[in-house]
């Protein structure tokens, strides 16, 4: 399962919550084999959730004290034949001591919780090895993606969705009522074959995140070896000066930016490409080629992660004026301008820069955080998808055009100075213009009526090199169809 998976089941899965058949299984007595951290924590959100609990132990007088004075703490045999469906809150490598309980537990349901400690460790899911030790029992697994802290904190905090599979209908129904009402929202992974994919799914670290942080990571380390070698290596070369101490803060913090815009170019660079085979190709049922889905796909952790540069260069530029060093230069300025009788040093031009540039960084930054805001997904899901598409897509254009400004005003016209070349490197600013000046050109190109026509059309499902039939809005906002030759 690629990026973005955990929010797969909400749209591919049939979600189980609010189906009017389930009612309150409250009251019913569920047993807990275990007495670990998962199985403290599921017997009080039981208990809390009405059931009456009793757990399963090897040494229920020690552990009886750990758990809520409601939950009968007993030993595991005695737990099995007070209830019809048992937690199993035990690791994999212990089932087979459990097999002693197997006459007890014949025509029983057994959710199986258990994770790996790595991704596909066995060659069969847990619960089917579980299923395979009890034949007479009907094996649900669930619950394994809740963590302990999100069972006692309750469903308000941590993740609300319960996974359920398993290849009795039945036993499935009822393990989702049990979830439904402990507050969870139990989503229908279908049969048995998907436990394989719902004991991965705890263990992945941020799946969609990955591509995103190295593409900014190798950035980050392009900009800040460039930036060190012209602020740091250059005047230590032709002018024997020490300029270490700029590495933590001023180094980086012209790295910060060029890392922010760029990635920022870099989650619109994918749609103008998409654009450019679309109208190539004169259709849209063209698939794209992997790599394009893929950036396409991890678009939102672009931008998220061109934000928090951004945010970062913010604070490193506020803290700018604390340095030391700053003051030092400060002072020796003033005691230069003293020496040399200097009473004005009021440069237009420099206010001027400098006003403009922070306005409209700052303009940049706002614009940046509301991207960021609605890319949340309980956010998201209150815009309707024209909201949605207004933000992320008009409103980021336009911050990725306020962004350009922003550099465009730092820089000013050290593009033309020769002395802005250090080993004939041109300026940071003017290499980080490439990729967003390009995005923009092409977005102007796109905007054209000739063009813009074409790929709205191609993107209502006309294609080159065919008649189609295709509903096209009229004047008056009513929709009317015919028949076009592909080539008009
Ligand atoms: P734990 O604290 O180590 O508890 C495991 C329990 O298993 C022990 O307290 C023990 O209870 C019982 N057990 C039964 N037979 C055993 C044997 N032969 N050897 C050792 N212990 C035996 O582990 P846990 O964190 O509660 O995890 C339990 C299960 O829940 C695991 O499968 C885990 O993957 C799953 N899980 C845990 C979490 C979590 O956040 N902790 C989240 C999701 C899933 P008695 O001594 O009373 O018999």
């Amino acid at each position: 399962m690629s990026g973005g998976d955990m929010a797969k089941p909400l749209l591919g899965h049939r979600s189980m919550d609010g189906d009017p058949s389930i009612t309150s299984a409250a009251g019913r007595t569920i047993s807990v084999l275990g007495s670990g951290d998962f199985a403290r924590s599921l017997a009080i959100r039981l208990v809390c959730s009405g059931f009456k609990v009793v757990v399963g132990s090897r040494n229920p007088k020690r552990k009886a004290g750990l758990f809520p004075s409601a939950a009968e703490v007993t030993f595991q045999a005695d737990a099995v034949k007070q209830a019809d469906v048992i937690f199993v809150a035990v690791f994999r490598e212990h089932y087979s001591t459990l097999c002693d309980l197997a006459d007890v537990l014949a025509g029983k349901i057994l959710v199986d919780v258990s994770n790996n400690t790595e991704i596909n460790h066995h060659r069969e899911s847990n619960a089917e090895y579980l299923a395979s030790l009890f034949p007479a029992c009907t094996v649900v697994k669930g619950f394994n993606v809740v963590s302990a802290w999100t069972l006692q904190s309750g469903a308000r905090d941590g993740n609300k969705q319960v996974l359920i599979c398993s290849n009795n209908q039945e036993a499935k129904r009822t393990v989702a009522e049990i979830a439904q009402v402990m507050g969870f929202t139990p989503v229908d992974m279908g049969c048995m074959s998907s436990a394989s994919e719902i004991e991965n799914i705890p263990l992945r670290l941020l799946p969609a995140w990955k591509i995103p942080i190295f593409l900014a990571l190798g950035l980050f380390l392009c900009f800040f070896t460039y930036n060190l070698i012209r602020q740091v290596i250059h005047p230590y070369i032709r002018e024997q000066k020490n300029k270490l101490y700029k590495i933590p803060i001023e180094v980086v913090n012209t790295t910060l930016p060029c890392v922010a815009y760029v990635m920022l170019s870099l989650v619109y660079l994918p749609g103008v490409l998409a654009a450019c085979s679309q109208l190539y190709y004169g259709t849209k049922y063209r698939r794209f080629p992997d790599w394009l889905d893929q950036w396409l796909q991890h678009r939102k952790q672009i931008g998220l992660l061109s934000f928090f540069c951004a945010a970062l260069h913010t604070v490193y530029s506020l803290c700018l004026p604390m340095r030391r060093s700053h003051r030092y230069q400060l002072i020796e300025t003033a005691v230069k301008q003293a020496v040399e009788k200097k009473m004005n040093i009021w440069v237009e031009e420099e206010v001027w820069r400098m006003e403009i540039y922070i306005s409209v960084g700052i303009i940049a930054l706002g614009l940046l955080s509301l991207l960021a805001i609605t890319s949340l997904p309980s956010i998201a899901n209150s815009l309707n998808w024209r909201e949605f598409s207004f933000i992320q897509s008009t409103l980021g254009f336009i911050a990725l055009v306020i962004s350009t400004l922003h550099t465009l005003t730092y820089g000013w016209s050290r593009a033309f100075d020769e002395n802005q070349y250090k080993f004939y490197l041109p300026p940071t600013y003017t290499l980080t213009l490439l990729v967003p000046c390009t995005v923009i050109l092409a977005k102007v190109i796109f905007s054209l009526p000739c063009i813009h026509q074409r790929l709205l059309r191609i993107r209502r499902g006309w294609e080159k090199g065919r008649y189609v039939k295709f509903v096209l809005p009229s004047a008056t906002g009513e929709y009317s169809s015919g028949e076009t030759s592909s080539n008009v």
